[in-house]
């Protein structure tokens, strides 16, 4: 059995973490599992709950938890029956202590509690607001196109080749209001890992490849 199974990213918006997830999960094999992508797939089931979580995004509100939840459970039951499953990186969640706590229950469920690496990749605040409010999306598959380097000069979605938008709560008062959510309620949840000491702090304020590099070493790859 490989040592670490399990790799939890948290971060500020704008950290790089949903980034960092996929870079990880294409060099280790990893499965990926993210809210975003997660809640995206349920808004094609066109039931009550899959066209209210469409409407909810749009509006730029947030999914309530026992919501997400269930989607996660149902994620995690497809990885707990997959033959070599390899490991997983969670991003996007959990968002809050309460969640933390739940999802904590929910891989000791299914007998990952061990084997487990949280990383809080941060970055300094102006950095947080530049990036943010500069940032692109795909409108076609989702994906966001960071605002570094290279990608800046990208005219079409470099994944599908749909077109970018700015997503609707990019701007100066969609990113505050996040950064309000992220010291109310994601930074409380940060310090439940700390009190833990589980947390392993990563510099995301520097370029994508080195920040992968970092995490890497601190995961002893
Ligand atoms: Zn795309």
């Amino acid at each position: 059995m490989k040592k670490y199974k399990i790799v939890i990213f948290l971060g500020p918006p704008g950290s790089g973490k949903g980034t960092q997830a996929a870079l990880l999960c294409k060099k280790l094999g990893y499965e990926y599992i993210g809210s975003g992508d997660l809640l995206r797939a349920r808004t094609k089931i066109k039931d009550y709950t899959g066209k209210k979580i469409k409407e909810t995004i749009d509006q730029g509100k947030r999914i309530p938890t026992p919501v997400i939840f269930k989607i996660w459970m149902d994620r995690l039951e497809s990885f707990r029956n997959k033959k070599n499953l390899k490991g997983f990186v969670i991003d996007g969640s959990p968002r809050t202590v309460s969640e933390a706590e739940m999802l904590e229950q929910a891989l000791e469920w299914y007998g990952w509690n061990k084997n487990k690496k949280v990383f809080f990749i941060n970055i300094p605040l102006k950095e947080i607001v530049n990036r943010l409010t500069k940032r692109k999306i795909c409108s076609k598959c989702g994906r966001i196109i960071p605002y570094f380097g290279a990608l800046n000069n990208l005219k079409k979605c470099d994944k599908c080749g749909g077109k970018l938008v700015k997503r609707a709560d990019d701007n100066l008062r969609g990113v505050q209001e996040r950064l309000r959510w992220f010291k109310s309620e994601v930074l409380p949840m940060v310090e439940y890992y700390k009190k833990k000491k589980m947390i392993i702090d990563v510099n995301g304020d520097k370029p994508i490849e080195k920040v992968a590099e970092e995490i890497l070493r601190k995961l002893g790859k």
